[in-house]
């Protein structure tokens, strides 16, 4: 028999925590395995820890961990991650876009020896300009990246417990998870379910966010930009070089010209905003350098119901790394 934990990230989920609640023991009970769901409250603001309190009080499968304010959804799933006890963990959003229907498929894949079983969300109901950003921008990650991203897979997946334990190993503060999912690699296998349309809000993919967040991946797996920035800058030196070579053979042949005004303001200019963008490719590298040096926690645990007996790193959650 499998041990399982669900790890639940909620951020105001308060309006739809119980209907969730109910259709994930639904299928947990049909699944017939034991079990265990950890709700992680990311500082929600609207009463989603006062209803994870009351799901406690009925229901002893439900551990409850909640932060002192927002920290993100990968401080929440790491949280959970850490925390959760299993044999196998599936990470699922608490707004029903990832349906429990699909928790028997994962199981059976699961026993079937493969230590992450990923659920691809078709892109069915996005506008089409996402959907072809979203290819591209997979296109372009994929040659540039060290590990493998595919469209439409996000955190709605299960682990083995091998494959969390290698999550857990990987104590940046940066937490770029769909990066740290391919990076750990292991037995994987994805299966494809119609996309669930975000309902009750506006989904906070914003297009900055989104750009930011498409930033982030390409930053995160390595330093190609900065050797992109040596290319570029190795280029420019040659182009430079060869300008001059002409301009000093074209004085001698037919004396001095009056220098083209337009051609040293675009030089000035083009070559200005060149160095612009490679400071700021080092300062995001060093910006990064910064905030792991600082070795902060991910998030600070303001309440649990997890025995601090059985949990003593509840008492004080830090995340440390091994030396
Ligand atoms: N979430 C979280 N912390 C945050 C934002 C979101 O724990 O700061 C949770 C949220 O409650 C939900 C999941 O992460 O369970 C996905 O969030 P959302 O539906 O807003 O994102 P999307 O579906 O657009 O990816
Ligand atoms: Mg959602």
């Amino acid at each position: 028999m499998t041990r399982l934990s669900l790890v639940v990230p909620c951020y105001n989920e308060a309006e739809v925590i119980s209907q969730f609640h109910d259709a994930l023991r639904r299928e947990l009970a049909a699944t017939g395995q034991t079990y265990e769901i950890v709700y992680v409250d990311d500082g929600s603001a609207d009463g989603t820890l006062v209803a994870l309190v009351k799901l406690a009080a009925e229901d002893e499968t439900v551990r409850y961990l909640s932060f002192s304010r927002n920290f993100g959804k990968e401080a929440a799933m790491l949280a959970g991650l850490r925390y959760a006890s299993g044999d196998a963990v599936i990470i699922m959003d608490a707004d029903l876009q990832h349906p429990p229907e699909l928790i028997g498929r994962m199981l059976e894949l699961y026993e079937r020896g493969f230590d992450q079983v990923i659920a691809r969300r078709s892109r069915v109901g996005d506008p089409a300009t996402r959907t072809f950003f979203a290819r591209a921008y997979y296109w372009l990650i994929n040659k540039w990246a060290d590990v493998e991203l595919v469209d439409g897979v996000g955190d709605f997946r299960l682990l083995s417990r091998r494959a969390v334990n290698g999550l857990l190993e990987l104590g940046e503060y940066n937490r770029f998870s769909k990066g740290l999912f391919a990076w750990i690699g292991f037995e994987s296998i994805l299966f494809e379910y119609e996309n669930v349309p975000q309902t009750d809000r506006k989904s906070r993919w914003t297009f900055r966010r989104l750009l930011e967040y498409g930033l982030d991946g390409l930053l995160s797996f390595n330093n190609r930009p900065l050797r992109l920035a040596i290319y570029v800058g190795l280029l420019l030196t040659a182009v430079a070089a060869g300008y001059a070579v002409w301009v000093i053979a074209v004085a001698i042949l037919h004396g001095v010209e009056m220098p083209g005004y337009v051609t040293l303001i675009a030089a000035i200019t083009g070559l200005g905003g060149l160095q612009m963008v490679m400071l700021g490719v080092i300062g995001e590298y060093i910006g990064r350098i910064y905030y792991e040096t600082k070795q902060r926690p991910h998030y600070l645990l303001k309440e649990t119901n997890l025995n601090p007996a059985e949990h003593p790193a509840t008492q004080n959650d830090r995340s440390r790394r091994a030396t």
